[in-house]
């Protein structure tokens, strides 16, 4: 692949650091990233890999904008409410960068589906908003050998981390080996999440997949990144793989996906507003 004239403008801030180059751009512009989720993490995730002119973006949703959204999902604007997710996000990534080939999935992602998807693509990015998906997400990442750059946020805080057990570190159960029974964890929707919280754990999962594609730096396997932004502080904790993960242990009882039941989520606006 030769970059054109244009592509050498578009992308000379990139091209300019040394550990990019015209080489790394290039393998930018053949790297395939798929995204769960096009809310408060996919929205950023994916405006910066298409800025950066990841080639292929896959994205994945298949909620319709809701005006709650706009506090925290960037790439959907209010003439959105009511349309597709991942096409509202499909139509902003286009304009933004025509360079990017992005692939629009409307569909929800099960067991049936997941493994065929991301078959086709480098690297995954986990922005769901719910465990059932995250759990699923995790698994087939494992079962397909892809590298899973994985964020999670509520409230003030948001933890991110990358797992890629095929080349010996961790994978998501080696940290939280079992999914939390419904209602044990709240989600954004029942207990809030500032929106540039998202924002922020968003652009590091992006930099994270950045450097996996370009493989520089040292990225965050085995650690995970945790923020908070109230005391505008983050920790780092050390994952070790577990011997005794029931995914990628020494004798693992999960062999094929599963499906977990979505649990219902019903706001309940007057318990937020006190009425
Ligand atoms: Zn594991």
């Amino acid at each position: 692949m030769e970059l054109t004239d244009e592509q050498i403008y578009r992308y000379s801030r990139n091209i300019l650091l040394p550990e990019v180059g015209g080489v790394g751009q290039e393998r930018l512009l053949r790297s395939r990233v798929f995204c769960v989720g096009a809310g408060g993490l996919g929205s950023p995730v994916a405006l910066y890999l298409a800025a950066a002119g990841v080639g292929t973006i896959g994205i994945a949703d298949s909620d319709q904008v809701d005006i709650s959204n706009l506090q925290r999902q960037v790439l959907h604007f209010t003439d959105d409410i009511g349309r597709s997710k991942a096409i509202s996000a499909s139509e902003k990534l286009e304009r933004l960068n025509p360079d990017v080939n992005v692939i629009v999935y409307e569909e929800m992602i099960t067991k049936n589906n997941i493994r065929n998807i991301i078959k086709n693509y480098d690297i995954v990015l986990d922005g769901s908003d719910n465990f059932p998906t995250r759990y699923l997400v995790n698994d087939a990442c494992y079962f397909e050998k892809k590298t899973l750059v994985s964020g999670a946020i509520l409230r003030f805080e948001g933890q991110v981390s990358v797992f890629k057990p095929h080349a010996g570190g961790p994978c998501y159960r080696c940290l939280y080996s079992e999914i939390p029974p419904a209602g044990m964890i709240p989600s954004c929707q029942e207990a809030g999440i500032l929106g540039a919280v998202a924002g922020i754990i968003g652009t590091i999962q992006a930099v994270e997949t950045l450097k996996e594609i370009l493989q520089i730096g040292q990225t965050l396997i085995g650690r995970l990144l945790i923020f908070n932004a109230l005391t505008m502080s983050v920790m780092e904790v050390k994952v070790k793989r577990d011997p005794k993960c029931p995914l990628c242990g020494e004798s693992p009882r999960i062999k094929d996906l599963i499906d977990y039941e979505q649990p219902e989520c019903e706001v309940d606006l007057s318990s937020i507003l006190g009425t």
